[in-house]
């Protein structure tokens, strides 16, 4: 299927790893031209040589924090007027809540709500002006389904989500869509990193807690990244206008419900 976007412009933030990557890759294989964003110069720099290795396409990188003013002014002076807005940054660490200072909450509100607003609201007049904008905002199953220890993305995502719920219908008759990527377990540094932290405290490998996850998905298996890639890209498709202010959750079947 042709996504019909050869020729189109997109800002894919924190991308030179995992799902963001992902997303950049896909998106680059349909003929996208690409900024993308992460804090680390030297994995920025070899993801943007590999994504045009592979593809061919025009990758120009945006080191910095984009949870910053700076970072976001840098990523967007780079991107200019794009088509495609993904955004995208680190998740919050786990805890038990009580732990949690006023810094930390300030931290994880700023990086997973006030910063994919902050990069909507720079570039969605320009797109209600060219009358096509595709705008995908990565956040996490634990939306729908609260996981305890990481209520510091729990809270800040679901802030995200009400605002994207209003938002996404008031832009949509311009043929600008904003929809919400919900994934659950993803074979990235961020699931190593949590499963280390998990297993560490039942006395496991990183290896076998990774495994035990993936036994109790409905497809026993933990997701690629590049099927998560793929799908994002199918949202910011020309044929998937209709599709607007959705939360879809990519988790293998592991949110159990007759409806989402
Ligand atoms: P990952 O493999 O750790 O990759 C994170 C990417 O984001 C890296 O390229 C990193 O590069 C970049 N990044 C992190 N913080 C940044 C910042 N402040 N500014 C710019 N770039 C930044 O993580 P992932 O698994 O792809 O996760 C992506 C998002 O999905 C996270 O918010 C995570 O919580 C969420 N999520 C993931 C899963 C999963 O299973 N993987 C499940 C649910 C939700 P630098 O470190 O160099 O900046």
């Amino acid at each position: 299927m042709d996504l019909g976007l050869h020729g189109r412009t997109a800002l894919v933030c924190a991308a030179s790893k995992g799902l963001g990557r992902a997303v950049a890759f896909a998106l680059a294989r349909e003929g996208v031209s690409l900024v993308i964003s992460a804090r680390g110069a030297e994995a920025l720099n070899a993801t943007a040589e590999a994504i045009r290795a592979e593809t061919g396409a025009r990758v120009r990188v945006a080191p910095g924090d984009i949870t910053t003013e700076a970072g976001q002014e840098a990523a967007l002076a780079a991107a200019g007027e794009p088509d495609i807005l993904i955004t995208n940054a680190g998740g919050p660490p786990p805890g038990d809540f009580r732990d949690f200072t006023q810094a930390q909450w300030l931290a994880a509100v700023q990086a997973n709500m006030l910063t994919p607003i902050a990069l909507m609201r720079a570039v969605i007049d320009g797109m209600i002006e060219r009358r096509f904008g595709r705008i995908v905002n990565i956040t996490s199953a634990s939306v729908k389904s609260p996981i305890p220890s990481l209520s510091l993305s729990n809270g800040a995502r679901a802030g995200l989500t009400g605002f994207v719920g209003g938002v996404a219908r008031e832009v949509a008759r311009h043929n600008v869509t904003i929809n919400n990527l919900l994934p659950g377990p993803f074979l990235t540094d961020r699931l190593r990193a949590n499963a280390q932290a998990a297993a560490q405290a039942a006395g496991r490998t990183a290896d076998e807690e990774i495994f035990r996850r993936a036994q109790s998905n409905p497809t026993q298996r933990v997701g690629t990244p590049e099927e998560f890639g793929d799908a994002c890209a199918f949202l910011c498709a020309a044929q998937s206008g209709y599709i607007v202010g959705q939360n879809i959750l990519i988790d293998g079947g592991a949110f159990n419900a007759s409806f989402n």
